[in-house]
């Protein structure tokens, strides 16, 4: 075995070969798929009569285009259906498990795997979707990819790459109440900026991360890609095996002790060399949001607009484009600013554990008057788990919609839209134009507990008023 970080160690485990190129011909051990960059991959392959090489390494779900009111089928929206059925079809025809709606398995790609067990350290996960890097949490090295490279791994199990710098993000120290791991993952790219993270992977080590729960690092690694680093990581330990024991596809008996031990040795030396190391105190993160069209456009939620003179030359284009589109004004203060929408859910922070610090908050509270606010867990356990706990109950009471899972209002490829300008309190990962549904509309990323807050006073509130 190789030494060094864990990047390092996983990526040389897996490489098949080194191409003409100089990339890495690199074996992907788990590769998720779902209805929206998987058919054109299956008709490339249908074109050239390749099989799929590995379907026991494949796993499917739908996710993006299921709708959360009415799963009645076939769906409303006849291209939904078409891309709900191609997906069925393809995994039928080539042995790969799909877990369609109604199976107890479905739900958003980056949160069935973890839950199941899928997902494990030292593995190279690939999926074609963005946010894929969520898997990182566990120690696993996890790419999104783009449709040809779906065709690629469904044809050959590789994936062509060029090796990745390693950056250390250290984060030492507890965290405040009111501060969660969506406002740290928000914070570091505040701070090292959308662009940081090009042709890095980031390891997310340091006492914050080592204490947050599986749950909480899969939000932090989620949002590596908001960075523009390939992927994110963190190493596995005690807290990764104590979440992985018994779970679906968790190795059991003597192969789980073994697992273990393979997975304590990829953990990255303590002498491991990386490209750049970045430390920060979590004593200084706030609850944060963000204000622009980039989630590296986020202050603390008790700051006010950055003006152009206080950013470095080169952010000063995009803030003016973001003032105006976000119809915010630099040196206002955030707290205060109506919004229309609040949701809940996403692959960043649609689980369990997201869900019960949200009903913290909204437990004998009412959702202010003409706000929609609603909750859309991130897989049918997870909403199975929340109704056994009651938190439906608690949502519905304080006036959210309890809804089906999905990704909703993330990307919006589904009946879950802004209207118009809404402006929306999210707590999905992008605030891109247009991002929620309607061309002009505009979103704040935050918390769950924010977004909670947001909803009770139908404004942006700082959570800690409400602790
Ligand atoms: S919740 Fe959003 S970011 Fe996550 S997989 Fe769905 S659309 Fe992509």
């Amino acid at each position: 075995m190789s030494t060094g970080t864990l990047f390092d160690k996983v990526w040389d485990a897996h490489t098949v070969s080194v191409l003409p190129s100089g990339q890495t011909q690199l074996f992907i051990g788990l590769h998720l798929i779902h209805e929206v960059t998987s058919p054109q991959a299956f008709a490339m392959l249908r074109e050239r009569k390749l099989k799929v090489l590995f379907p026991d390494r494949t796993v499917a779900t739908v996710d993006h285009i299921v709708p959360t009111d009415n799963l009645a089928r076939p769906l409303a929206d006849s291209i939904a259906e078409e891309m709900m059925q191609a997906l069925e079809q393809n995994c039928q025809e080539n042995g790969i498990t799909f877990h369609k709606v109604g199976s107890g398995n479905q739900g958003i790609v980056h949160v069935i795997a973890p839950e199941q067990g899928l997902t494990q350290p030292g593995m190279t996960i690939a999926c074609g979707d963005s946010h894929t890097a969520t898997h990182g949490a566990f120690g696993a090295i996890a790419f999104g990819i783009g449709t040809s490279q779906v065709r690629d791994v469904l044809a050959s199990q590789t994936l062509a790459l060029a090796k990745l710098k390693v950056r250390k993000i250290e984060v030492n120290g507890n965290l405040k109440p009111g501060v969660y791991a969506k406002d740290v993952i928000l914070h570091i790219i505040r701070k090292l900026g959308v662009k940081g993270g090009v042709g890095y992977a980031y390891e997310f080590a340091g006492s914050t991360f080592e204490q947050m729960s599986m749950e909480e690092r899969m939000t932090v690694c989620n949002m590596a890609i908001e960075g523009g680093a390939r992927c994110g990581y963190v190493n596995p330990d005690q807290v990764t095996f104590d979440y992985l024991k018994g779970r679906d596809f968790a190795p059991k008996g003597a192969d789980w002790e073994k697992a273990v031990e393979w997975w304590n040795n990829i953990r990255s030396d303590a002498d491991a060399v990386y490209d750049d190391v970045v430390i920060f105190d979590a004593a200084t993160i706030a609850p944060t949001v963000t204000w622009g069209i980039t989630p590296g456009q986020g202050i603390a939620v008790n700051e006010t607009v950055p003006t152009p003179d206080e950013m470095p030359a080169d952010e000063r284009a995009i803030a003016e484009e973001a003032y105006q589109y976000m119809d915010l004004q630099p040196g206002k203060p955030m707290e205060g600013i109506k919004v229309d929408v609040c949701f809940i859910g996403s692959c960043t922070n649609g689980r369990i554990s997201d869900l019960r610090e949200a009903a913290k908050f909204a437990q004998g509270r009412h959702v202010a008057n003409g706000i929609k606010a609603f909750v859309v867990p991130g897989s049918e356990r997870v909403k199975k788990q929340a109704e056994a706990e009651g938190l439906h109950n608690i949502f519905v009471e304080a006036g959210f919609e309890w809804r089906e899972p999905g990704c909703s209002m993330c990307l919006a490829m589904n009946p879950d839209k802004l209207q118009g300008r809404q402006l929306s309190a999210s707590s999905s990962n992008r605030n891109f134009k247009g991002r929620q549904g309607s061309s002009s509309g505009r979103t704040l990323l935050m918390s769950p507990a924010m977004v909670v807050a947001a909803a009770i006073t139908g404004q942006v509130t700082d959570v800690r008023e409400l602790i």
